[in-house]
């Protein structure tokens, strides 16, 4: 279908250099095909091009004094990419590897994990080259209040609600909401993630990763299988690594791995949680302090990855949750990880998976959950918050665990039936496009020409 190529050619040129962004931007139009060829009027509504350029991005300068009294300079972003479903809602990320491409793609892909939700929640996402790393809680709060200082006039409850991403956490959260609440006199639900002390809701921290479990415990039921018993493959050691491998053991699989950007950590009796969070939420140090402890674990420092794949998904296991960063696992790792028989993959991370990684496990036809639906948990908990806050309310965990696992249910369902409407069943890559294009678009054609 030339439209699709055309579309794709017109971002190269349009938006040089977004590499990723283009990456996430040919995986949904290449499964929207077969829907375009049955419903030809997405077309007449020249719905590829508007949905793939974003309604507003904003980028800006945050000057910043460190520790040293040394005036430093950041780049800033955040991108409203869809608000047909509901106001812009998507994560912060503060990492130096951020560009504008970065947040682009992130946002992308926002638009199709909220609407796969089935909550009122349209698409956005920002952050900051800015590296938290070793950074004192006072440059970090100077850092977090000069971010917000320019990001406060673009955002509000019904416009536009920021949330944590990598490197954006409770601690984060707070230092932003305070300079918001300081700069616009009102206290109101404008960032989610927040402290359960002053508007967060009951398990949002947890979500991101219990949904991921969730979301591989559908997969695994329409095969007949439980998670019971099998060892999970984990990467990653920050809140959704961490908030999976604690769902893991509570359903009775083993946990064995988790890893950071300095190394690996491998435990083949299963990962000691109490441990891990302490050296990660705590401490905020390596993973290699873990051996004090447990001297019999095994710790594989990043640089003695082999050079074709990553020494995470050269472990044994059955079962593998992706929960780092972008593109972690490549095309080598998806090869190692098949060839070892693991047979379902659920992603916590956006886009850990190259395409050409991708196409293998979809080749397989091993039960692949793709992060925009397998981590929709955490933006649907986000919505869930958003929803205590407006009526001063605050729920149970029961309530809210309850409300998570039947969005994750309903969304492997929606991905799985649409699968199967397109005559591909064990394709959820398929499914998850499909399903939540269709929301968007008709929600835009529905709105006319805005
Ligand atoms: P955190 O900052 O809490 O943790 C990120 C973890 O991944 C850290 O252990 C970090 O190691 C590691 N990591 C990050 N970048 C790299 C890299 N380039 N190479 C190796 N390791 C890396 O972030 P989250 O857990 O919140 O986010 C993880 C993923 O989940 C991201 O893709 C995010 O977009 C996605 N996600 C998060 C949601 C949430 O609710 N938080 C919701 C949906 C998706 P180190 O500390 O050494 O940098």
């Amino acid at each position: 279908m030339p439209y699709v190529h055309d579309t794709l050619e017109a971002l190269r040129k349009s938006s040089p250099a977004q590499t990723e962004f283009y990456q996430a931007a040919e995986e949904v139009l290449e499964c929207l095909r077969p829907l375009f060829e049955r419903s030809p009027h997405y077309l007449d509504h020249n719905i590829i091009e508007r949905i793939v350029e974003p309604e507003r991005q904003i980028m800006f300068r945050i000057c910043w004094t460190d520790d040293a009294g040394k005036v430093q300079v950041n780049k800033g972003y955040r991108i409203q990419f869809n608000s047909a479903l509901g106001p812009y809602k998507g994560g912060l990320r503060f990492h130096p590897s951020v560009t504008s491409g970065t947040i682009k793609f992130l946002g992308f892909e926002q638009i199709f994990k909220n609407a796969l939700t089935g909550l009122p929640i349209g698409g956005g996402k920002g952050g900051s080259d800015f590296d938290p790393k070793g950074r004192s809680d006072g440059e970090i709060m100077r850092f977090c209040q000069a971010f917000m200082s320019e990001l406060y006039r673009h955002i509000g409850p019904t416009t536009d609600v920021p949330a944590g991403d990598i490197g954006v956490g409770a601690r984060e959260i707070g230092f932003l909401y305070g300079q918001y609440k300081r700069l616009t006199g009102r206290y109101e639900g404008v960032l989610t993630g927040k402290s359960l002390n002053w508007g967060g809701s009951i398990g949002r921290k947890e979500a991101t990763g219990y949904g991921a479990v969730y979301f591989a415990e559908n997969m695994l039921a329409a095969r007949g299988e439980t998670l019971a018993g099998k060892t999970c493959l984990v990467s990653g050691a920050g809140n959704v690594a961490i908030y999976t491998i604690e769902k893991l053991v509570e359903l009775g699989a083993i946990p064995v791995s988790c890893s950071d950007s300095r190394g690996t950590l491998h435990d083949p009796r299963g990962i000691d949680l109490a441990l891990l969070r302490e050296l990660k939420e705590v401490q905020r140090t390596s993973l290699e302090a873990y051996l004090a402890q447990h001297p019999e674990a095994h710790y594989i420092p990043a640089g003695d990855y082999p050079a074709d794949g990553h020494a995470v998904w050269r472990l044994e296991g059955e079962v593998a949750f992706p929960c780092a960063t972008q593109n972690e696992l490549t095309e080598a790792d998806a090869e190692t990880l098949l060839g070892n028989g693991v047979t379902c993959i659920s992603e916590g991370a956006n886009m850990p998976s190259t395409a050409a990684a991708v196409e293998r496990f979809l080749a397989a036809k091993i039960a692949y959950g793709p992060g925009k639906a397998a981590n929709a948990g955490g933006v649907a908990t986000s919505q869930l918050e958003m929803a205590q806050n407006s009526s001063m309310e605050q729920w149970p965990l029961e309530k809210v665990d309850a409300k998570l696992k039947a969005i994750m249910a309903n969304i492997h369902r929606q991905c799985a039936e649409t699968a199967a409407e397109f005559d591909d069943p064990t394709n959820l890559v398929l499914g998850a496009n499909i399903a939540g294009f269709r929301k968007v678009a008709d929600a835009m054609i529905e709105q006319g020409v805005c």
